[in-house]
């Protein structure tokens, strides 16, 4: 059993969860199981260990789980990218559509300076819409994302086929 294989089968399904028809992938179980959890996190450190970056970004709020950890691991510091209205200082704001309306992540103006070399780190990706909103944030300041990463892709979406055409990296642990 590899990592991969080992990590997916800690995702648990809920089917009609937030609503009716939607399979949502529960990663608690991941996270609660310390061998799972240590697992998980030491794919993201080994892989980012030697990649120079300057920051670790998470997205509101599975991402600020996994992304604080291997930020603390790799002796960085740690951004939030925050739910509009969460954020107390200058922030910047982007706005991208839903399936039924629309959603606004924030970053505080000061969180990156230009040049920096930063992760974007998420749980997972269904239809990009959240981590594109994150990457522009993070590119408005100046930062380099030189990577996006998530644990769940779920490739039906078309989600991570438009994050690549932006340009931007990608690492997926299972999908
Ligand atoms: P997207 O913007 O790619 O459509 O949706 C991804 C965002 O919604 C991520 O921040 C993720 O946490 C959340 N999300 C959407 N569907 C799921 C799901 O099935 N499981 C989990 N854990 N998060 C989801």
């Amino acid at each position: 059993l590899n990592a991969s294989q080992y990590i997916k089968e800690h995702i648990r399904t809920v089917e009609n969860w937030p609503q009716q028809g939607v399979m949502f992938r529960d990663i608690t179980p991941l996270l609660q199981d310390p061998k799972t959890f240590r697992v998980l996190i030491d794919l993201f450190v080994h892989r980012y260990m030697d990649a120079k970056l300057d920051m670790v970004a998470g997205l509101d709020a599975r991402g600020f789980i996994i992304g604080s950890v291997l930020a603390y691991e790799l002796n960085l510091g740690f951004v939030p990218i925050r739910k509009k209205g969460k954020l107390p200082f200058t922030t910047l704001s982007e706005q991208y559509e839903l399936e039924y309306g629309s959603a606004t992540v924030e970053l505080h103006a000061d969180a990156c300076k230009p040049g920096d070399r930063v992760v974007l780190i998420d749980d997972l990706i269904a239809t990009g819409g959240t981590m594109m909103a994150g990457k522009k944030l993070l590119e408005r300041l100046g930062a380099e994302v030189v990577e996006g990463a998530v644990i769940v892709d779920l490739p039906e979406l078309g989600g991570s086929k438009l994050l690549k055409s932006s340009g931007l990296q990608l690492y997926t642990v299972c999908d």
